[in-house]
């Protein structure tokens, strides 16, 4: 029996405005706060001067030390665990496969991006290595004991990927070429291979180019905002921020010329406002290019300037991960599918028996990024709970069971055929 919920049929609201989706009406971040002037730029961190001592854990009741890249980075909790240097376990979890190292400095991310932890505004709040960001918190390490410890069996290490995650500050570029040629130096890309999330905003081609030359494999842009509009007001002048979408296309467009074809991507949260068939004419746009697309279901990050919204529906969230997995990896074209009167999929373009495979294959609703060594459209970057908390699951960092593909068709609304 198929119970594909037809064209006509009402959807039951999941939002406090009642619409099955995040519409750009609700999805409005707030203004922020301005810092008082002794907060701004890290400056307390900086008066304290408190000396670093190896690998220090975000505690907002002590004073944060004086940690800069490229002697210092942060890490996902996940990938703080896997490496060992923090205590924990995770939820079905043993690992993490993406070794993320995002750079830091007292002053921390000059940008004001709405949805995220790390930002700006934040100041007068938090100490930038205290924040918050994508759910968890970011323990940060000395990047030689990083190395010391990968290096010492690179081939068996449980990461199968590196990310240097650059933020917007003056000295992003040069320590990204830093942590690279620090890593590279000891570790073989060719065995644990690197990718970078890129700050196009203070970046030239010269600076994609040098990157690849140093060895890195993948290059992404976080475009975050599925359309110009967004992005101005979640990334650009509507939060007092630096960002522009005409540069990011630029230094996108750069990375496709010099990574080349699969080497390069954009990330796109969805759930900020875009409608389904913008997110997934977005994806179709990349795929076009020769380059993929990392989704990330928007979740209200505490502490940022949309931690008031709701977080994306999860039939939303489902029916683009679904189409977007077609269409980066089946060869399905965004054209072939069909859209109700406020851009959802109401149909993905292929036969019913073809999307029961791919929705019980499961790999559509894992977390979606740079692959790692088990297979193309498997991801390295599992992300654990980076966009949801474990109990309502958003991106599966590991292969869905039974149970949750019939809890994910019951999201889509697709019941499983029976014979
Ligand atoms: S540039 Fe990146 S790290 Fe900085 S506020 Fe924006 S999303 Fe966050």
């Amino acid at each position: 029996m198929s119970c594909h919920r037809p064209e006509s049929t009402a959807v039951a609201s999941s939002t406090p405005a009642g619409h099955d989706h995040n519409t750009l009406a609700l999805m409005q971040p707030r203004a922020p706060e301005p810092t008082p002037k002794a907060l701004r730029n890290g400056a307390p961190v900086k008066a304290n001067n408190v000396a670093p001592q190896g690998v220090y854990l975000p505690n907002y009741n002590i004073l944060t030390p004086h940690m800069r890249s490229p002697d210092y980075v942060q890490m996902s909790t996940a990938a703080a665990i896997t490496l060992g240097i923090v205590q924990g376990k995770m939820y079905r979890c043993s690992c993490t496969r993406c070794l993320n190292l995002l750079l830091t400095y007292p002053e921390g991310c000059r940008a004001n991006c709405a949805y995220c932890g790390l930002a700006r505004h934040r100041e007068a709040e938090r100490d930038y290595a205290d924040r918050n960001f994508i759910r968890v918190d970011w323990p940060a390490a000395p990047l030689d004991i990083v190395i010391d410890i990968v290096a010492r069996d690179a081939a068996a290490s449980p990461f199968h990927r590196m990310c240097i995650s650059m933020i917007t500050h003056p000295r992003s570029d040069g320590d990204t070429v830093s942590v690279l040629k620090r890593w590279t130096d000891r570790i073989d890309p060719s065995t644990i291979p690197v990718s970078i999330l890129s700050n196009p905003t203070t970046m030239t081609r010269g600076d994609v180019q040098r990157l690849h030359e140093l060895g890195a494999d993948i290059f992404t842009v976080a475009l975050d905002a599925a359309t110009p509009e967004i992005f101005d007001r979640t990334r650009g002048k509507g939060v007092q921020s630096p960002h522009a979408w005409s540069k990011y296309w630029d230094i996108l467009m750069d990375a496709r010329d010099v990574f080349g074809p699969q080497k390069f991507g954009a990330h796109i949260i969805v759930g900020m406002g875009e409608t389904e068939h913008q997110a997934l004419t977005l994806v179709q746009r990349l795929v076009d290019l020769g380059g993929h697309s990392h989704l990330f279901c928007f979740f209200p990050e505490k502490g940022s300037l949309m931690d008031h919204l709701p977080a994306t529906p999860r039939d939303q969230w489902r029916r683009v991960q679904l189409a977007r997995y077609l269409i980066d990896y089946r060869g399905v074209r965004v054209e072939q599918m069909r859209f109700d009167g406020e851009g959802r999929v109401i149909d993905f373009g292929i036969p019913r028996s073809e999307l029961d495979q791919v929705i019980d294959a499961g790999v559509a609703f894992r977390t979606s990024g740079c692959p790692g060594k088990f297979a193309e459209d498997v991801s390295a970057c599992d992300r654990p709970y980076g966009d949801s908390p474990p109990s309502n699951i958003a991106s599966f960092p590991f292969q869905p069971n039974k149970t949750e593909i019939g809890k994910i068709r019951r999201q889509l609304r697709i019941v499983e055929r029976r014979h």
